[in-house]
């Protein structure tokens, strides 16, 4: 087990990086703690992949240094990390028997007979792989391939860190689900360092105690779910989680005001004015869950026009215009409101964010 810290790592496939653009991952700073399970999230081509192969030691950054637990490994090839990797599509032995292939990791390793097959029977156990591990590899369906591709990832207890880089892609939906309560099983079982690559902020925001979201080659916020849903720190994070995401309004800011479309909110004078001094573009966010219908204008709120209502059945999806810009709005279900309709929406100031230059004023 480790604690992985990356220093001021930047990456460039190309040989002589000229500009910005030429760089997969822009300089960054993170630290993976002993034993947390991490989900990385971003769309993709954000360089995800390229990430977790200069933890795992298959790239070498071109800038920047890996430690872990304090040791530079910036130039130690992967057998010397430690680290167990699985990645997006299966690798298996398909002359081997599942057995075979879940004992492999252990063999080269050089562990005594009794004590992988106790370990390969409790992996198969732990993947639902009993049944079957006399079979040969060749011929199972892409599930399995893939559950006996973690099962190597997992079958090791020396390792320093897990990473699976999108392992559920070729798994059907029903399976997805299962395997990955299994992994955080797993995980709590075993307290390994445990990074988990996905673009699927379900499977990001279930699986992982931490998320490290990612958008063109940086890391724009690390926090748990709860943080990365309630505080936003970058417009990217608001609108890339949340289902629909987070509202986000072009705006202006007057001394103790923010201004959309004409419509006043009061908002706390220290953010307007750190506001005004940040520079770029201003945006106002609030989720959609965090606005509420109020009766009548408060200072906080603003007047809207419902252009559509859809009834999700515990709640509502309201689209309203306000001015130009659209906004969602989830209601609870009793609510009468129908398209057509005017009203008031307030905006918690507690759950209003401004952003300048898409970064959020603290
Ligand atoms: P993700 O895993 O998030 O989809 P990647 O790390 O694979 O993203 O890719 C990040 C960026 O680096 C993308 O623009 C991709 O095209 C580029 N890239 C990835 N691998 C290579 C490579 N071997 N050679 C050149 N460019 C690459
Ligand atoms: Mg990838």
């Amino acid at each position: 087990m480790a604690r992985i810290e990356l220093r001021s790592i930047a990456h460039a496939y190309v040989a002589v990086p000229a500009s910005e653009q030429d760089y997969a991952l822009r300089p960054l700073e993170l630290v993976w703690e002993d034993g947390g399970a991490y989900a990385l999230l971003g769309p993709s081509g954000c360089g995800k992949t390229t990430l977790l192969n200069i933890i795992s030691g298959l790239l070498r950054p071109t800038r920047g240094q890996v430690l872990f637990d304090g040791v530079d490994v910036t130039e130690a090839p992967p057998q010397r990390r430690n680290i167990a990797q699985v990645f997006q599509f299966p690798v298996i032995y398909d002359t081997m028997t599942v057995s075979e292939n879940l004992a492999f990791p252990l063999r080269n390793r050089g562990l005594g007979a009794s004590e992988t097959r106790a370990r390969v029977e409790e992996v198969a156990e732990l993947l639902e792989l009993t049944p079957d591990l006399r079979l040969r590899a060749s011929g199972l369906s892409a599930d399995m391939r893939q559950r006996i591709s973690l099962g190597r990832g997992l079958v090791r207890r020396d390792v320093a860190a897990i990473l699976l880089d999108e392992p559920l892609t070729v798994i059907d939906p029903h399976v997805k689900w299962l395997l990955r309560r299994k992994l955080k099983q797993v995980h709590e079982q075993l307290k390994m360092t445990l990074v988990y690559v996905t673009h699927d902020q379900v499977e990001a925001l279930t699986l992982a105690d931490r998320v490290v979201v990612m958008n063109q080659g940086r890391v724009v916020q690390v926090g748990t779910p709860q943080e990365l849903f309630e505080r936003p720190a970058d417009t990217f994070v608001g609108y890339f989680i949340g289902s629909p995401g987070m509202n986000l309004l072009p705006c202006t800011v007057e001394d103790d005001a923010v201004v959309v479309e004409g419509q006043r909110l009061a908002l706390d004078a220290g953010v307007c004015a750190r506001a005004r001094s940040a520079g770029g573009e201003l945006r106002l966010g609030i989720r959609p869950e965090f606005l509420r219908r109020v009766p009548e204008g408060t200072p906080s709120s603003v007047r809207v026009e419902v252009t559509q209502v859809e009834n999700l059945g515990r709640h509502k999806l309201a689209t309203a215009k306000l001015g130009a810009q659209a906004l969602k709005v989830r209601l609870p279900e009793e609510e009468r409101l129908a398209p057509g309709e005017s009203c008031w929406l307030e905006l918690p100031p507690r759950w209003t964010t401004l952003y300048a230059g898409g970064r959020a004023i603290p």
